[in-house]
């Protein structure tokens, strides 16, 4: 299990702990009036700032000595900051997880709080000014954004029962979207997040500049060689590259280390071969999120 299973998954998976989905947690840490100025301001404020640094030429910054080790280092206790919410302006205690599918619907049967509702993706529409709704949102996070009417879909439905949300969030990941789960702050789990990249603003700092701003999931895809049979319809489903042509045959490879453990691979599969098995069983792998 990752570190934040370990400080807050109370025996498990941080993200199937149903206590971080309550309303004793958004009561006691304000969260209706947080959340609301937040998104109220959401394109406006520095919000997608890590550390107030802007993503525009961090790399390079990232890459000067001393100087790009502090940001980094700033930028992750920011997100993976543990103090009850003050300021709405900054993403502190803003991290997150990939999550399968079957974790995904585990979360949305069993703790996400209502309502429920699906709402349009904000960095998609940040980054490509188109409005789709993927973003399911629960409890809290789901009152706030009655009152602010850009984030609402103008065609799909809005407010979902328990199913409705598993079979939106089900076609998401079947057509190759990748399930995250996030703290919006730390300690309340408000988002069910069906991510692309390179839009998502929660993704792009881990892969672009190595920021621990998201978690890989808990497993990672192996492969069984002997039902494999080499259409290789795999490669171009991974988001992270962690699937390779093979060099000695007409298959494909893991490259474990780079696999995030999301298991969209699987849906393109004709043969099952490839399938999901916790990140540890894999001694290599073991504490490497
Ligand atoms: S985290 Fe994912 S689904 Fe949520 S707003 Fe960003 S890209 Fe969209
Ligand atoms: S999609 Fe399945 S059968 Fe095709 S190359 Fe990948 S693992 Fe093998
Ligand atoms: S190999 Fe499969 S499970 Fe791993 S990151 Fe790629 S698509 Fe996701």
């Amino acid at each position: 299990m990752c570190d934040i299973c370990m400080k807050h998954g109370a025996g498990g998976k941080w993200y199937l702990n149903a206590r971080h989905y309550s309303e004793e947690i958004a009561t006691r840490y304000n969260l209706r009036e947080f959340l609301l100025e937040q998104y109220k301001n959401f394109e406006q404020i520095p919000v997608r700032k890590m550390a107030g640094v802007s993503p525009a030429g961090l790399g390079y910054k990232l890459q000067i000595p001393i100087i790009g080790r502090l940001i980094k280092t700033t930028a992750e206790r920011l997100l993976h900051s543990n103090r009850p919410p003050k300021n709405p302006f900054r993403p502190d205690g803003h991290i997150g997880q990939v999550v399968p599918l079957e974790d995904a619907i585990a979360i949305l049967e069993h703790c996400a709080a209502e309502p429920i509702i699906e709402k349009n993706c904000m960095c998609r529409y940040m980054s490509r000014g188109i409005k789709e709704a993927c973003c399911i949102n629960f409890g809290v996070m789901s009152e706030i954004i009655d009152r602010l009417p850009r984030f609402i879909p103008e065609k799909e439905k809005y407010q979902l029962s328990r199913r409705e949300a598993i079979a939106r969030f089900t076609e998401h990941n079947r057509k190759g979207y990748i399930g995250t789960i996030w703290f919006g702050p730390f300690p309340y789990i408000n988002n069910l997040c069906s991510c692309a990249t390179p839009e998502c603003a929660g993704i792009r700092p881990r892969l672009d500049f190595g920021i621990h701003s998201i978690y890989k999931a808990e497993y990672v895809a192996v492969l069984d060689p002997e039902r494999c049979r080499g259409c290789r319809d795999c490669i171009a489903a991974c988001r992270f590259a962690a699937l390779q042509p093979a060099p000695s045959d007409q298959g494909v490879g893991i490259e474990a280390s780079r696999c995030f453990g999301c298991g969209l691979c699987r849906h393109v599969c004709p043969t099952e071969a490839l399938s999901l098995v916790p990140r540890s069983e894999i001694p290599a792998l073991r504490g490497s999120y």
